[in-house]
């Protein structure tokens, strides 16, 4: 007889419908109070699959929360002063709220440059040094979408964070570093490996919440797993027959996770969705409200 622990799934896609249904809710009150809309300017550069994909998703969202959203779409060939053109036109434009800068940018331009030209103020991906100075300091900032997300996937799930153990696995300046802190900043007991952590299994066996951020196809079974456990899988991983997959064994951990998020449907949108929650947030700081 199987199981079935489907139950145990935590779709970020559902969680991220419920928030952006608020936060149209919100806007469309702003607009029969008369502001403006709220607008959010993305740049892009060249057409890498994975980029456009995003933009699109992106472009759906703001559509149902109701953020004008103004593409700025440069060929792959574009220079670094073109590009920083088009950030200064978005810095100066008074009605925008948020930029976001697509990552991974072409190899001839000098992706931090261009990040320390953005308007601070409008950097909703997080990725200024200002911005992650500010993390890091426990400064109200903007954090990076993709661990703003799973903080919110885990107050969905109900878990306590305060006194848990959590272990992140991966220590990118985008998700692992990040999401550390914020977990930290909830007063959950942190720890952070990567690729030369000795004895991984050992770890993560101990963690009430793992956060899995390794980009490894199926690399975290339920031998890595703790009884019980909150499991939150970042991972996006194409495989060969072209179907996507996260760094855990969903199957296989199910029954032993308390919860775990399935790839796709899990992160991915609720990355998107704090990227509206950003916006917002700077359109009502912009706006006094
Ligand atoms: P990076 O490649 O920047 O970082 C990967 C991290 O994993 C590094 O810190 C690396 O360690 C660590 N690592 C690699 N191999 C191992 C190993 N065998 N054991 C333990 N740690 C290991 O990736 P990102 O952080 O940008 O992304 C991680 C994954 O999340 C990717 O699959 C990406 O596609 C996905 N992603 C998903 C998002 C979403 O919205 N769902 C958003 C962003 C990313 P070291 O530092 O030592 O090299």
């Amino acid at each position: 007889m199987t199981c079935d622990y489907s139950d145990r799934l935590l779709y970020g896609s559902r969680l991220s419908a419920e928030i952006k249904q608020q936060l149209h809710e919100k806007v469309e009150k702003y607009m029969q109070a008369g502001y403006r809309v709220p607008h959010l300017d993305t740049i892009v550069v060249g057409d890498d699959p994975a980029s456009m994909s995003y933009i699109r998703g992106k472009r759906k969202a703001c559509e149902v929360v109701g953020i004008e959203n103004a593409v700025h779409h440069l060929p792959g060939s574009a220079s670094q002063e073109e590009l920083e053109d088009v950030i200064h036109c978005c810095n100066e434009n008074e009605n925008s709220d948020g930029i976001l800068l697509q990552m991974p940018l072409p190899s001839q331009l000098d992706a931090n440059h261009a990040i320390l030209m953005l308007d601070v103020s409008k950097d909703v991906d997080g990725l200024h040094p200002l911005n992650v100075g500010r993390l890091y300091a426990g400064e109200p900032c903007f954090a990076p979408c993709t661990p703003v997300g799973i903080i919110s996937i885990l107050d969905a799930m109900g878990v306590k964070i305060e006194g848990a153990r959590a272990v992140v696995v991966g220590r990118s300046r985008l998700v692992g570093n990040p999401v550390a802190r914020l977990l930290q900043d909830r007063n959950a007991t942190v720890t952070i490996c990567h690729s030369k952590t000795v004895d991984l299994r050992s770890i993560t066996k101990e963690a009430d919440i793992l956060v899995a951020a390794v980009g490894k196809a199926k690399m975290f079974d339920h031998t890595y797993i703790k009884e019980g456990a909150y499991v939150v899988d970042v991972g996006i991983n194409r495989m060969t027959d072209g179907h996507l997959c996260g760094d855990v064994d969903t199957e296989d951990v199910l029954p032993y996770v308390n919860k775990v998020t399935p790839v796709p449907k899990g992160v991915g949108p609720m990355t998107i969705c704090a990227l509206m929650l950003n916006t917002i947030h700077s359109y009502e700081m912009r706006l006094g409200l």
